[in-house]
């Protein structure tokens, strides 16, 4: 019998190896580790005096010091912390409450719309309480959150995280990315999502300062990256997209500024390239909420070289390429063996397993690896046209389109067809556009199968908070759109 590993409770231990240096900034304002876990002690007791408190209490946040004490003292009073997105519709939200059985949820101040549970407490209500005195250790397999999928493909399903999963995803990045005192990393990306909560585990880990940002504002931002001494941020396209636009062609960011993080979806050649012009080094990254963010991340020695490839596995990491038969394969899904690897889906036991081949955890994303062994990411497996034989990728496509004068956005999706089974089909939005012109620069750019057989005018964009596509909304509505002449 395997015996549970314990491991030291991180804000203790924290707050006793580095208790001067600062955790958190906000605004302008720094808080040291000993500072955070008294704060957090305290909140704690707040907590604990509430009655409908059971052993997973749900958190609406936005990324503020608030917050992330909340967090903090959850963590201390050994609870789960199920993850809200905030702006999600009162629907879906209390679709996740009830999934996750939930009887108390903390929320932000300003949080106003009121949900099915239990009790609905704002941070500042929380009433008075003596301060508690927290663990010296957890079990390394105790679940400390639950966050929900984006649901890009499907309805969010509720992805369970150990502390040995946060542990091993921060040993991964920081072998990847190197580690020093001087370490600060913006958080902008939400903490609800695996993207922002990955930030603060690993300043626990590390000791390192999270400079914590509420709203993506991308002068306010960049502004930061030029002045402050942050070396680090993690981003997804569309923020990477909208600093660049924002960063004058003369001006970089500071110079101890070592990494941007990217990841959480495709990003286009074009931009890719217009960072290099900043020098900016930009790190793309692979993951899943399932293995707790980054599995698979590019050395910052070859992003030149392999700028559009995603990287190498993480030091815990393998993966490997199978075809639909789990057979070895050039090209197919993306299999993942990994310490980070979720312990199950909440309340859906069995979803979990139907992806697991002998360790090995089927991601449904589909790729290949260069004859160097970095891996490219080409798409979902689901969303993959097979048309006359031959695989399209919408990422491939609507990234072909990027440079498009007049095109403001732009889905590929497929649609059944006669003659080749399936063909691809575009949804665009901007201005002065005809599918001539369209079809016109897709010939320019790609193999002619791969070009939009027809061009349909967006009404609206169904995208996920991330701005992920949801092709399966659009694939659902395009009966309701006009061609464009
Ligand atoms: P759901 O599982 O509910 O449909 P989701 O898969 O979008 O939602 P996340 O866990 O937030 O939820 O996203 C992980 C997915 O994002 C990966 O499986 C992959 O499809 C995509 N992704 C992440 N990083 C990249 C990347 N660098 N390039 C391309 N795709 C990426
Ligand atoms: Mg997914």
């Amino acid at each position: 019998i395997k015996e549970v590993e314990k491991m030291e409770n991180w804000l203790v231990k924290r707050a006793q190896i580095t208790p001067n240096r600062v955790a958190v900034t906000m605004a302008h304002q720094d808080m040291t580790f000993a500072e955070v876990a008294q704060k957090a002690n305290h909140i704690a007791g707040k907590i604990s005096s509430l009655k409908d408190c059971n052993a997973r209490v749900a958190l609406i946040m936005t990324n503020n010091v608030a917050g992330y004490l909340i967090i903090m003292a959850l963590q201390q009073l050994g609870k789960t912390i199920v993850f809200i997105n905030r702006r999600l519709s009162v629907d879906e939200i209390n679709y996740q409450l009830s999934d996750a059985g939930v009887t108390l949820l903390l929320t932000d101040d300003d949080y106003t719309q009121a949900l099915q549970i239990k009790q609905q407490i704002r941070f500042s209500d929380l009433p008075d309480g003596e301060p508690i005195i927290p663990v010296t250790a957890f079990p390394d397999d105790f679940v400390t959150s639950v966050m929900y999928t984006s649901g890009t493909t499907s309805q969010p399903k509720g992805v369970m995280q150990t502390y040995k999963n946060h542990f091993y995803s921060a040993m991964g990045s920081a072998i990847n990315l190197g580690l020093s005192a001087q370490d600060a990393w913006l958080a902008v990306v939400p903490i609800f999502h695996i993207s922002g909560f990955s930030i603060l585990m690993r300043s626990l880990i590390y000791g390192m300062r999270v400079v914590l940002v509420e709203k993506f504002d991308s002068q306010a931002i960049n502004e930061l990256l030029i002045h402050d001494g942050i070396t680090t941020m993690s981003v997804v396209p569309v923020m990477l997209k909208q600093l660049l636009a924002a960063l004058p062609d003369d001006v970089n960011y500071n110079s101890h500024f070592r990494a941007m993080l990217l990841g959480g979806g495709p990003t286009d050649l074009a931009t890719l390239q217009k960072a290099q012009l900043h020098k900016l080094p930009v790190i793309q990254s692979y993951g899943m909420t399932e293995t707790a963010s980054q599995v698979v991340a590019l050395d910052s020695a070859d992003i030149v070289k392999k700028m559009q490839s995603v990287g190498k596995p993480l030091f815990p990491v393998s993966i490997t390429i199978r075809d639909q038969d789990g057979q070895p394969a050039d090209q197919g899904n993306i299999w993942i063996k990994s310490p980070t690897l979720t312990v199950g889906y909440l309340n859906k036991p069995q979803k979990l397993l139907q992806n697991m081949h002998d360790g090995w955890f089927d991601t449904e994303d589909f790729g290949y690896l260069d004859e160097d062994g970095f891996l490219y990411v080409q798409g979902r497996q689901g969303d993959m046209i097979n048309s006359g034989g031959e695989n399209i990728f919408p990422d491939e496509v609507e990234s072909a389109y990027a440079k498009m004068p007049g095109l403001d956005d732009i889905v590929v999706i497929g649609v059944p067809d006669d003659v080749w089974g399936a063909v691809p089909v575009a949804i665009v939005s901007g201005t002065g556009l005809s599918s001539d012109s369209l079809r016109q620069f897709g010939r320019e750019k790609l193999a002619h199968y791969k070009v939009p057989q027809s061009f349909y005018q967006a009404k609206y964009w169904h995208r996920t908070a991330s701005g992920k596509v949801q092709r399966q909304q659009f694939k659902a509505d395009l009966d309701a759109l006009e061609i464009l002449k």
